[in-house]
């Protein structure tokens, strides 16, 4: 049964703070906030001397209630602190508490040596504010992340805050996201899921992706290798803060081999990899790996998307046509539009139709040499030209009139070849980093400050200042 805030032994002090009125909202308009006596709050011995006299002899569900009730009031983070760390060391159940000062500390050095984070947040929680601070001054900024984890993970609210509002001061941070999204490519849906973590330490922003090799029997995947191709692919920028440019952290990618965030199936062969498929006799690994990665931190594909999604994904302007080609584009959209739209007979089954419209634009492709999969100035005219011609989408009626398996193999991959061949594509990492080669605009580098703004952007809301921004510098 839980007691109510009434029944905490406070005297007078509680009835000055209007602590006795029990649970309900708190605003600055609420009248038991107004009769609460702030400057009180500031000064930390009288903390300390009204949650003294209130833990002793007060259940823990009405101690809790009592700190959370003075939190809610306070809102101010080193108050917040001192007041639940002062009912820490009123209430600290467990080996904290029956330890002696000396033995407590000899307990936590022994915890941090031997990497026991819970139990060392759990010591330290025992401590004051200042003990606790010069305690986390003198860890490196790899043990911060630790306890900061362990805190979280062994100790509840509010016995934690102390630990984790001081390695905060201290520019630590942990957390984690699972960015998701629907995203159509070359006229297929596709979903990406991101899952990722992420430490904040005082000189960098570390992204851990944690992925679960599941090889078929007899294969096995090339782990340290693949890791390679992702680090080296991806770890060369740094968030620097633009209105001080001395404030940097580097942001740092490290996939780790493990379970409980993505699974990822592992065949022998060279087929098209996805983000949960991978094959360890891919002739592109050292792109498709890193690639793949990109959809684990949730980043989109850029490559056959549409104009709109395009734009969106990419902030970039889209590759022109080549409007000199215009009478030749015009040919090519009302041959393309004769072909899908050829006749579905009452007798015939609807994939005998569908048959005959592939054959047909299969027909065009070769007439006029167009690319499959990636669009050219010429495919990108021809693109305009229909919808100026049709008011409809080259995509969309492809999609549309060519929408089932006319029986022969590969319909899956045809039909985004051709669909591709009208829509945009870029040579990142995210794109296809082969079209470089083909002469296609080239980037500075497959990785673009695009695909790492994210995270250049947690640690300026981390730090609550500044304009973060990427910046390739390793
Ligand atoms: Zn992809």
């Amino acid at each position: 049964m839980e007691k109510s805030a009434e029944e905490v032994p406070l005297g007078r002090a509680s009835e000055k703070a209007g602590l006795s009125r029990g649970k309900g909202p708190t605003s600055s308009a609420d009248s038991s906030t107004e009769s609460l006596n702030l400057p009180f709050l500031t000064e930390p011995t009288q903390v300390r001397a009204v949650l003294g006299a209130a833990t002793p002899r007060a259940a823990p569900p009405a101690r809790v209630a009592l700190v959370q009730r003075l939190q809610s009031v306070a809102g101010n983070l080193a108050v917040t602190a001192l007041l639940s760390n002062a009912a820490n060391v009123q209430r600290q159940g467990g080996a904290a508490a029956t330890a002696t000062p000396t033995s407590l500390d000899a307990q936590y050095v022994a915890a941090i040596a031997q990497g026991r984070w819970g139990q060392a947040a759990t010591y330290l929680s025992g401590f004051d504010n200042t003990q606790i601070m010069a305690r986390l001054r003198r860890l490196s900024n790899a043990q911060r992340v630790d306890l900061y984890e362990g805190a979280e993970a062994a100790l509840g609210y509010p016995r934690r805050m102390p630990i984790i509002v001081g390695l905060r001061f201290l520019g630590v941070a942990v957390g984690h996201e699972a960015p998701s999204a629907e995203e159509n490519v070359g006229g297929w849906e596709y979903g990406v899921r991101g899952a990722y973590d992420y430490r904040i330490t005082p000189v960098s922003i570390e992204v851990r992706v944690k992925i679960n090799f599941v090889p078929d029997a007899g294969v096995t995947p090339p782990v340290s290798t693949w890791f390679g191709y992702i680090t080296s692919m991806w770890n060369h920028y740094t968030a620097v803060d633009q209105s001080n440019r001395s404030q940097k952290r580097r942001i740092h990618f490290t996939p780790i081999q493990g379970t409980g965030m993505h699974t990822v199936n592992v065949h022998a062969g060279d087929q098209r990899a996805d983000a949960a498929n991978l094959y360890v006799g891919d002739s592109r690994a050292s792109s498709t790996i890193p690639h793949e990665f990109g959809h684990l931190v949730g980043l989109e594909d850029e490559y056959e998307r549409t104009a709109g999604d395009y734009a969106r994904v990419t902030g970039e302007a889209l590759p022109a046509g080549d409007t000199s080609q215009a009478p030749a584009a015009r040919t090519i959209a009302t041959e393309m539009h004769e072909a899908l739209f050829k006749e579905e007979h009452w007798y015939e089954r609807h994939r005998t139709a569908v048959r005959r419209r592939k054959e047909a634009v299969n027909a065009v492709f070769s007439n006029h040499s167009l690319p499959k999969n990636y669009s050219n100035a010429i495919t990108r005219q021809v693109a305009t030209m229909y919808r100026v011609i049709y008011s409809g989408s080259l995509n969309g009626h492809i999609v549309d009139q060519i929408d089932a398996d006319s029986g022969d193999s590969h319909f899956h991959d045809w039909r985004e070849g051709v669909v591709g061949a009208f829509e945009y594509t870029n040579a990142s990492i995210m794109g296809n980093v082969q079209l470089a080669a083909a002469g296609t605009p080239e980037h500075d580098h497959p990785v673009q400050p695009r695909h790492v703004r994210h995270f250049a952007r947690l640690v300026q809301d981390f730090l609550g200042r500044g304009n973060w921004q990427p910046e390739a510098d390793h």
